[in-house]
């Protein structure tokens, strides 16, 4: 299942051999499924870390299809569930059975299924809180657009969790779709990339990896295996 991929304690006892090209390759995978489905006029509605699988191949299996939205000629069949940790800002707490998904609700989950590959499990609106009071939960911090790579989105008491990974750490054409995922896509769900533009940027992306003299993965882009500075 792609949250044991996404997980590295889990990722280490079922597929021990996965690198970060793996990783990549997954990434894209995912992208291809989905915007095959979207091609064909399905939307998955609720897209998420237990709805897909991943063989030692990095091919990717969409499952549990019976609740993906379906359209024959002008009827909907609505897709009546989702995880709120994957549910872009516009639908947090909306009656998933009344809306109609686009395929831009499936970017916003798409969006953080890549990072999450590609950043050790990490989830993008993962921050720490300085200020008074309990942490609002990541639904509500979606829900609000705080990106906390993002100065402006988040309000002062927001701040990137300590060891957090930074996002130029990822190719520079794949840390620029994360932010247009979760920065332009907040105010314009449209901006958020499409399965396409990710397939594309992680087909470079994972051209570009290279080894470090201990072994580490890294993006070529980089002067410096960032593992071995972040030890
Ligand atoms: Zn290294």
């Amino acid at each position: 299942m792609l949250i044991q991929v996404i997980n590295p304690m889990m990722r280490k006892k079922v597929l021990p051999g996965f690198d970060w090209k793996y990783l990549h390759r997954s990434a894209r995978n995912l992208a291809a499924a989905v915007g095959a489905l979207h091609a064909r006029g399905y939307v998955i509605g609720d897209l998420n870390e237990s709805n897909v699988l991943v063989n030692p191949m990095a091919l990717v299996t969409v499952i549990d299809c019976d609740s993906m939205q379906v359209k024959i000629g002008s009827q909907v069949l609505p897709c009546p569930v989702g995880k709120p940790d994957y549910t872009p800002p516009e639908l947090q707490g909306v009656p998933f059975a009344r809306v109609q998904r686009l395929p831009e609700h499936d970017a916003f989950a798409l969006g953080i299924l890549v990072y999450q590959l590609l950043l050790n499990g990490n989830h993008p609106y993962r921050s720490q809180w300085l200020g008074r009071g309990d942490p609002l939960p990541i639904e509500q911090r979606i829900k609000n657009g705080w990106f906390p790579y993002s100065r402006q989105a988040c309000p002062k008491e927001i701040a990137l969790p300590p060891r957090a990974p930074l996002l130029g750490w990822l190719y520079p054409k794949v840390s620029v779709l994360a932010r247009r995922c979760f920065i332009e896509g907040y105010k314009n769900p449209k901006q958020r990339p499409s399965p396409r533009e990710w397939e594309a940027a992680l087909a470079e992306a994972e051209k570009a990896i290279v080894p470090c003299f201990k072994g580490h993965q890294y993006s070529r882009h980089l002067p410096q295996c960032p593992r071995c500075q972040r030890p």
